[in-house]
């Protein structure tokens, strides 16, 4: 029999209008209907076989790509990134982590494995399965390049494994089978590739230089258009420091957008389209947004 989600009786954690700005690193966006965060993996497969068909589900990371709107998301967000914590060595050259994972623990572990190239994840604030939906890629290394498998969960709560031939993956972009979510991956490195904590904390330090991270922002808001860098066309556009209510174009990355603490997730949105528009005009170049913008506007 189905069941709409509040009926369910799961062993984990169902919140009922959850504000997603508490699940989003811009800290806006209205409230997820339901909010699940499963116990485990069988928890999450029972919850969704008997979930009603008809509900919308959307998966949450941590929230570090995302934009949700005012109004809020319908249906269930599952909050899985708790439940999915596993991270061990699957053999020589290859770990298994769950999507739950860190990508900085990721890191550090495979750094401490002596697994290379694994440094670069250290540069992505999200969870393994995040990077797996975005392909995200930091210091010249991408996820998929490093994909061995993927385990995945349905709309029924079937698991699967998949290779990475299922899925059409390139720049910030995966395609993969319809309603199917990542529960873990199993990542293969380079014998001859020995990574270094020195190596990792370069990189993070030049983040630091460079990105205005003590400010709540979701990274990069625009993919690079081929052969060129978003953050260029947009500050000789003239946009840094441009501001839509609490939105501000960064005054130090032209490709991130911060709040300024009383920013909404309509102030982002309409800044996000004035710089599209404006890079449109200035330099003939249709910038594609690299964050994900969900949910419904505030009424
Ligand atoms: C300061 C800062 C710097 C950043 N720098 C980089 C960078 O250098 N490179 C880069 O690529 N990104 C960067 N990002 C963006 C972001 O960290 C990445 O896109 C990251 O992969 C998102 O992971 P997440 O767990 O936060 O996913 P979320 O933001 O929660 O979700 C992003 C998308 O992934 C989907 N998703 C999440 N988990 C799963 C799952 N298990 N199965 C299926 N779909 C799933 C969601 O539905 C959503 O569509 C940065 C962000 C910030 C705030």
């Amino acid at each position: 029999m189905m069941a709409a989600a509040t009926e369910l009786t799961v062993e984990g954690e169902i919140r009922c209008n959850e504000p997603m700005s508490r699940h989003t690193s811009w800290r806006v966006g209205g409230p997820a209907e339901t909010f699940f965060v499963p116990a485990s993996v069988d928890d999450l497969s029972y919850f969704l076989a008997e979930l009603d068909a008809d509900t919308p589900i959307f998966w949450h990371g941590v929230g570090s790509n995302l934009l949700v709107r005012d109004g809020g998301l319908p249906g269930v967000v599952i909050s899985a990134a708790k439940a999915l914590r596993n991270l061990e060595r699957a053999d020589d050259d290859s770990v298994t982590a769950g999507a739950g994972v860190p990508c900085t623990q990721l890191a550090r572990q495979c750094i401490r494995w002596g697994l290379g190239p694994s440094e670069f994840f250290a540069g992505i604030p999200g969870t393994v399965g995040g990077a797996l939906a975005m392909n995200a890629g930091a210091h010249g290394g991408e996820t998929w390049e490093r994909v061995a498998s993927v385990r995945t969960i349905d709309r029924d709560g079937q698991v699967h494994r998949r290779k990475p031939a299922d899925y059409a993956v390139a720049y910030r972009s995966v395609q993969g089978p319809d309603n199917e979510w990542f529960l873990e991956a199993t990542f293969h490195f380079d014998a001859d590739v020995t990574p270094s904590m020195e190596g990792m904390k370069t990189l993070l330090e030049r983040r630091k230089t460079t990105q205005p991270l003590g400010l709540p922002s979701c990274g990069s808001v625009f993919r690079n258009p081929p052969g060129d860098y978003s953050a260029r066309l947009i500050e000789t556009a003239g946009l840094k420091g441009h501001r839509i209510g609490g939105a501000e174009v960064s005054t130090k990355h032209a490709n991130f957008i911060v709040n300024r603490g009383d920013a909404t997730a309509s102030d982002i949105e309409a800044l996000i389209e004035h710089v599209r528009l404006t890079v449109l005009e200035v330099h003939g170049v249709s910038l594609q947004h690299e964050v994900r913008i969900v949910g419904e506007a505030l009424q």
